[in-house]
């Protein structure tokens, strides 16, 4: 049989050798960067980018890592036609995908029994949520299905636009920005039906319900509720249909988004809700709470002759209390203390955020009910890891540091994966290597995190010191004690170290990802997180127990960590392709940035080191036997021999290759390289 006979009848196969071929090559750039020669530099992995980014190929490998940049535009490549062509096929046959990733996650979970998880990361706005998205409809469509198991599909597919619409807010970097961080385990039978999921979920970013910078919105279910919901709905909530009405949505001055369309996410979000299994009386309460927020939000105080609030928005109050079904006593207490009038707006608006927070935790812990799974056999389980994205505003505060930090953490969590992963790789196969030298960032995560040392706890510190702690003590102790550090730079050190002048109430990290400047105003009262403070106190509780929100953010990531190092990771990698949102723009400042910060470049290099390529014997021999006549068209005996004839066969010499216990490793790329073209000529 001829080569090309042979082509024909391995059917999906084919996509690879178009794209394979030279001339494709040239225009379409290479699918897996381990191709690209060794000595080639990140200019050289920025044209490969590029180059297919232009052809609308978002997608290339590190070997099993995707690398994803975001095209701010529909492509036609997310359909069931696309599901159906990558189930079950190997990572090699077709062109990169998000579906191969999954498929690959999914297969190998069912083989080896194991669990695993997918780490999405990238900076904000880089398509994390989106690639999420895609995994988890790759799997709702291409699992084994049964009426039953439909249900707890669907509840998971719908999870996502409801969380989305309270944990999501357009920034200015993001019009769907997500500002938690989300881990969701699917959980698989033994026959590969998704069967149940779980949810958890991360420090939330209350503060925006109170408060948004320029050209940023709250949470987009206000703005849903407000613009989609019906009429007697909202006239049973004392709610107008102006977002312009209510304080809590003016802030930022931008109410009306063109790529968001409030109306109609309301209507996904209550078709959602409903699929989720919540009952009406539910569903009462969640959206009592929202329009809670709303009129508590335009309670107004006035000072009387001293100072003292006088409480001015009786009607106001009265609708909070009615849609929370309270009595205005209750509330009363809450907000009638003599209090000066910033002092009250402070209390207001520390309830308003309270309220949100528990809403949104609660709204959580009912889906996981929904997605709890009754039967008790043994599962294994896909994570997927949807965190708020590394960002970087004019003004950036406590919750920056919060999110930086926890991509530092991701970052530092890629690194020992990827490094130990290979490590033992080379272990298990009997391969000898040298290790490859990384950036850790371990550096700027013990500053941040370190037992009595690092930034957390000199924050705790103030925050439980009595008397006159303030914000800029709390920054005085930084210079105190990190003073020395490379990572940090304050305003009396700025000019000794990067002489880059710093304003008095800032500090800077120089992080993995870049330089951010932290303005300190807020850190001490957003980690104290007060009212809850007061509601402990008020109820006679002790305080023992009670962990500032750093430390309560940092344990559990600290846990987080524990869950994902038990299981086999998959990594894709998202990259910003340009600043405007604009479709078709590639950036090469901002992509270049992004690929050394995330240490693309050496993850490449520990693809490499020592081996650029390894495949199994079995998979390798299916794809090259052509190539030799003592292979073609059956090699009948051991994989790993047949492979061992067929490199003889192609001249490979002794340092270009070793035979692992399950697999070949090759060297060189080029040596992979010649391989591929002569099997394309043949
Ligand atoms: P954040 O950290 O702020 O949550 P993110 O990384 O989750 O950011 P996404 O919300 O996933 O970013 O993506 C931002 C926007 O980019 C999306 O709303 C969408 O418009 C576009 N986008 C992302 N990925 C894709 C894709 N694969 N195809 C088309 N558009 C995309
Ligand atoms: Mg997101």
């Amino acid at each position: 049989m001829s080569f090309s006979t042979w082509q024909k009848g391995k059917g999906k196969l084919g996509h690879l050798d178009l794209e394979g071929a030279l001339t494709a090559r040239d225009r379409v750039g290479i699918q897996d960067f381990v191709l690209l020669d060794a000595h080639n530099s990140e200019t050289a992995f920025l044209d490969n980018l590029k180059k297919r980014f232009s052809e609308d190929l978002i997608y290339t490998y590190i070997g099993t890592l995707l690398i994803s940049v975001n095209p701010y535009k529909e492509l036609d490549i997310y359909n069931k036609k696309h599901m159906d062509l990558y189930m079950g096929v190997n990572f090699y046959e077709l062109p990169p995908h998000i579906y191969a990733l999954a498929d690959n996650a999914y297969h190998t979970m069912l083989t080896e029994g194991n669990n695993h998880f997918i780490l999405i990361s990238g900076e904000s706005g880089a398509g994390k949520t989106e690639a999420s998205k895609k995994i988890l409809q790759y799997y709702a469509v291409s699992c084994p299905s049964s009426a039953l198991l439909d249900t707890v599909r669907d509840r998971m597919l719908m999870s996502n636009p409801v969380l989305e619409a309270f944990g999501n807010a357009k920034t200015l970097k993001n019009d769907n920005s997500s500002r938690f961080g989300k881990y969701m385990d699917i959980q698989f039978d033994r026959q590969g039906d998704a069967v149940g999921g779980h949810i958890l979920s991360y420090l939330l970013e209350k503060s925006r319900v109170v408060h948004q910078n320029h050209g940023e919105r709250n949470f987009h279910i206000f703005y849903q509720l407000v613009e989609g919901g019906e009429e007697d709905l909202l006239r049973q909530l004392g709610l107008e249909r102006d977002t312009q009405h209510y304080n809590y949505l003016v802030g930022g001055e931008c109410a009306n988004v063109s790529s968001i369309n409030d109306k109609n996410d309301w209507k996904t979000v209550k078709n959602a809700l409903s699929v989720i299994h919540f009952d009406e009386s539910d569903i009462e309460h969640l959206f009592g709470v929202i329009a809670s927020v709303l009129h508590l939000g335009n309670v107004h105080f006035d000072g009387d002759t001293k100072g003292y609030a006088v409480l001015n928005s009786n009607a106001e109050l009265r609708w909070v209390s009615k849609v929370l079904m309270l009595s205005n006593s209750d509330l009363g207490f809450q907000v009638m203390c003599p209090f000066m009038v910033d002092h009250a707006v402070y209390v207001r608006d520390a309830l308003a955020k309270a309220i949100y927070g528990r809403t949104f935790t609660w709204l959580v812990n009912r889906i996981n009910e929904s997605l709890e799974n009754q039967d008790s056999t043994r599962k294994t389980v896909i994570g997927l890891l949807d965190i708020y994205g590394f960002e970087v505003f004019y003004v950036n505060s406590f919750e920056q540091f919060c999110i930086n930090y926890c991509n530092e953490k991701l970052q530092q969590l890629f690194i020992q994966l990827t490094l130990k992963a290979e490590q033992e790789e080379y272990e298990a196969e009997g391969i000898e290597w040298e290790p490859v030298q990384f950036f850790n960032n371990k550096i700027i995560c013990d500053l941040v995190e370190e037992k009595y040392r690092g930034i957390i706890s000199v924050l705790d510190e103030e925050c439980l010191r009595p008397g006159d702690a303030t914000d800029l003590t709390f920054l005085e102790k930084l210079e105190e004690k990190m003073g020395n550090h490379p990572h940090f730079v304050t305003h009396k050190l700025a000019d000794k170290k990067t002489r880059k002048t710093l304003d008095r109430g800032d500090f800077r990290l120089l992080h993995y990802a870049g330089e951010v400047t932290y303005c300190v105003v807020g850190f001490i009262d957003k980690n104290n997180d007060l009212l809850y403070r007061h509601i402990k106190e008020v109820s006679g509780l002790k305080l023992r127990d009670y962990a500032e929100v750093a430390t309560q953010f940092k344990n559990s990531l600290l846990e987080l960590t524990e869950i994902l190092m038990a299981k086999e990771a998959w990594y894709v990698r998202c990259l910003k392709s340009n600043d405007n949102k604009q479709s078709g723009k590639f950036d090469d400042v901002l992509v270049r940035h992004q690929v050394k910060y995330l240490g693309l470049i050496e993850h490449l290099r520990v693809r490499r080191a020592g081996f650029a390529y390894r495949r199994r014997y079995e998979e390798f021999l299916k794809r090259y036997k052509p190539l030799c006549p003592d292979t073609w068209p059956h090699w009948r005996g051991v994989a790993a021999d047949g492979v061992e004839t067929l490199v003889k066969h192609l001249g490979y010499q002794p340092d270009e290759y070793k035979m692992g216990r399950t697999k070949i490793f090759i060297r060189y790329a080029r040596t992979l390289f010649a391989t591929e073209d002569a099997f394309e000529i043949c």
